[in-house]
């Protein structure tokens, strides 16, 4: 029989373990495959752990943050104020719209219909996808801090242009963020008690995980003078945990430290008046999903108990 997997050339033969990861997933059905790499279906099995780990990550930050969950598209002059665009030009997706008048929409349907570039008469709509899910945030944080600082909790779907048959790298993804905008002492507590909070939920679920210094992927040459500060100043430290034999440890969850570069962009200041500084404990969903199914097997169904019992109490 032919699966969905090998109709789209995806075969178990590869020798390369993320295909054959992504070959499991499809033939368990906890992935389905579209056309595109990066971008799948999934099953209410998989969607059922997606949620035990968003109530994981939502208990850690009880009482403390206020959550708030926004939708996948985020305002085009918010993502401007972001400066995603210039760290990562090369990740971000625009979104365009048709705005035309009969005229153009007879135009656009010649083009569609002689296989041609229809999108070259759409126009940039007013909102961009998310490429992080606290990016929407920082605009209701313009003015002036309360003494405490803010504590969000933060869910949404993220879009990173990075198409991969690695399954664990994704183009749309789910990100759950616990965010601190403060004074600076705040933001590096946060971070670090943070990562602490997240590095315990996640052996509690069976994961073996180790903290190491990172850095983004800062584009272009500029972008490695980017990467090196932020190395130096141990701005970002990811939890990792193996999932590939043969390659470096996954990123699960990343602890990151954006000293004023929020606080500056979106003018927010702290109780005392000086430029507000922030931290995000950022979970990857989908990968943390994905690595709980290769520790403990396809079927979440017959997971340990101690697992299942965290997950879904
Ligand atoms: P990576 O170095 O793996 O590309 P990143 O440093 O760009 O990740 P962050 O911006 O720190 O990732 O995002 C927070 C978390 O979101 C990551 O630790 C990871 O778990 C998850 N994540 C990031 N990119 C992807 C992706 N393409 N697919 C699935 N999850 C992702
Ligand atoms: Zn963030």
């Amino acid at each position: 029989m032919t699966t969905p997997a090998e109709t789209i050339g995806i075969g178990a033969s590869s020798d390369t373990a993320f295909v054959e990861f992504r070959h499991e997933l499809f033939a368990a059905g906890l992935l389905h495959p579209t056309s595109v790499d990066g971008v799948y279906g999934k099953s209410a099995a998989y969607e059922r752990i997606v949620e035990g780990v968003l109530a994981s990550v939502t208990r850690l930050g009880v009482g403390r943050f206020e959550a708030v969950h926004f939708p996948p598209v985020l305002a085009r002059s918010t993502f401007d104020r972001t400066g995603y665009l210039s760290s990562f030009p090369d990740l971000m997706g625009s979104l365009h719209v048709f705005e035309g008048n009969d005229r153009a929409h007879t135009e656009l349907v010649r083009r569609y219909e002689a296989d041609g570039d229809w999108s070259e008469i759409l126009k940039p709509a007013e909102v961009v996808v998310c490429s992080a899910a606290c990016h929407a945030l920082y605009p209701l944080c313009t003015g002036r801090l309360p003494e405490a600082g803010r504590w969000f909790e933060i869910q949404g779907y993220c879009f990173r242009h990075e198409p991969s048959p690695d399954p664990t790298r994704m183009q749309t993804f789910r990100m759950h963020e616990l965010v601190c905008v403060g004074d600076p002492d705040m933001a590096v507590t946060h971070r670090d008690s943070g990562l602490a909070d997240g590095l315990r939920m996640l052996r509690d679920l069976g994961l073996e995980m180790d903290a190491v210094p990172a850095n983004d992927p800062f584009f272009g040459r500029l972008g490695t003078i980017l990467a090196n500060t932020q190395l130096e100043e141990a701005l970002k430290i990811e939890g990792v945990t193996p999932i590939y034999p043969t390659e470096k440890p996954t990123a699960i969850m990343s602890a990151n430290y954006a000293q004023d570069h929020f606080g500056s962009s979106f003018s927010i200041e702290t109780a005392s008046g000086n430029v507000a500084h922030s931290s995000c404990v950022a979970f990857g969903i989908d990968r943390i999903t994905l690595a709980l199914l290769h520790a403990h097997g396809l079927d979440p169904y017959r997971w340990p108990p101690e697992v299942t019992d965290r997950l879904w109490r």
